[in-house]
C-alpha cells in the first residue's frame, strides 16, 4: 500500500473513531450517525481509495465536478451513494436529478419542482433535505426556520422526491457548548417537523463537519459531512 493510501485509511479510521466516541459520550448508539465523506476538490482516485475501506456515501459541492467523478466511477463502483451538498441553481437541477442520489441543499420550491420533473423514471426518487439557515446569517443560503414547515409540506407532495430531513451549515463558533447550542436549534426544528409531517422516511439531520462533528452528534445529528479530516486540506484553483 502506498503512503497516500495509508494516510487516507488512517484518516478515515480516525474520523470513524471520533464519531463512535461522540456517540458514546452522548449515550447514542454508534450506528445512529452516518458518515458522509466530502470529496470536493479531490480526485476520483482518492474517492476510490476511501471506497476501498468500505465508505459508501460521498458528498460533492460543485455539481459538474461531482458529475465527472460519478461518471468516472459508476461502472466500477455502482453501489456508491452520491450526495449533492452545494448550492443548486435552477440551471443545474437537471444534472443533479440525473446523477445524484441525494440533494441536501434544497431551499426553494422551484428547485424542488425542477428536480422532481427532471428525475429520470428509471431511477429511485431523489432523496432530499431542506437546507435551513439555522443561525440567521444574512447572506447565507437556506430557508428561514419559520418557513420550513410550509416548504416541507409542498416538497413532500412531489412524487419523484423523497423528503428525508434537514441540513444546516452554521457559521463556525468557538467552543463545544456554543456549537451544541446552534446544532440543538436545528435538532428541535427537525423534531418539530417530524411530528408535524408524520413521514416515516423523514429521518435525516445533516449537520456537523470536521470542526464541530462532536457537538453536532451531541445535539442529535444523524449524518456528519466530513472533508478535511479524511482527505486533508483543500486547495482551490484560482
Ligand atoms: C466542504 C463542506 C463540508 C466539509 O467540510 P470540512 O470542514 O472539510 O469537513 C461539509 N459540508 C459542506 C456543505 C461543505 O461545503
Amino acid at each position: 500500500m502506498s503512503n497516500l493510501e495509508q494516510v487516507l485509511r488512517d484518516n478515515l479510521q480516525a474520523v470513524q473513531a471520533r464519531i463512535k466516541a461522540a456517540c458514546a459520550a452522548s449515550g447514542r448508539i454508534a450506528d445512529s450517525v452516518q458518515l458522509l465523506a466530502v470529496s470536493k476538490t479531490f480526485s476520483a482516485e482518492d474517492v476510490r481509495q476511501i471506497a476501498a475501506c468500505g465508505q459508501r456515501d460521498f458528498g460533492e459541492n460543485y455539481i459538474q465536478e461531482g458529475v465527472d467523478k460519478i461518471t468516472a466511477l459508476q461502472d466500477d463502483l455502482p453501489s456508491l451513494v452520491w450526495h449533492c451538498i452545494g448550492p443548486i441553481q435552477s440551471n443545474k437541477t437537471k444534472l443533479v436529478a440525473e446523477h445524484f442520489d441525494w440533494a441536501h441543499t434544497v431551499d426553494r420550491l422551484k428547485v424542488a419542482q425542477r428536480l422532481n420533473d427532471q428525475r429520470p423514471a428509471h431511477l429511485a426518487p431523489l432523496n432530499v433535505c431542506l437546507q435551513v439557515n439555522i443561525d440567521g446569517g444574512e447572506t447565507k443560503s437556506g430557508i428561514a426556520p419559520a418557513d420550513v414547515l410550509a416548504l416541507a409540506a409542498e416538497v413532500a407532495k412531489l412524487p419523484r422526491l423523497t423528503l428525508r430531513g434537514l441540513m444546516t451549515i452554521p457559521d463556525p463558533v468557538d467552543g463545544f457548548d456554543a456549537q451544541v447550542a446552534v446544532h440543538a436549534k436545528a435538532r428541535a426544528l427537525f423534531d418539530e417537523l417530524k411530528a408535524a409531517l408524520n413521514l416515516p422516511q423523514f429521518d435525516t439531520l445533516s449537520m456537523g463537519m470536521t470542526g464541530d462533528l462532536e457537538a453536532a452528534v451531541h445535539a442529535g445529528s444523524t449524518m456528519v459531512r466530513v472533508g478535511t479530516a479524511i482527505f486533508g486540506g483543500r486547495t482551490y484553483a484560482a
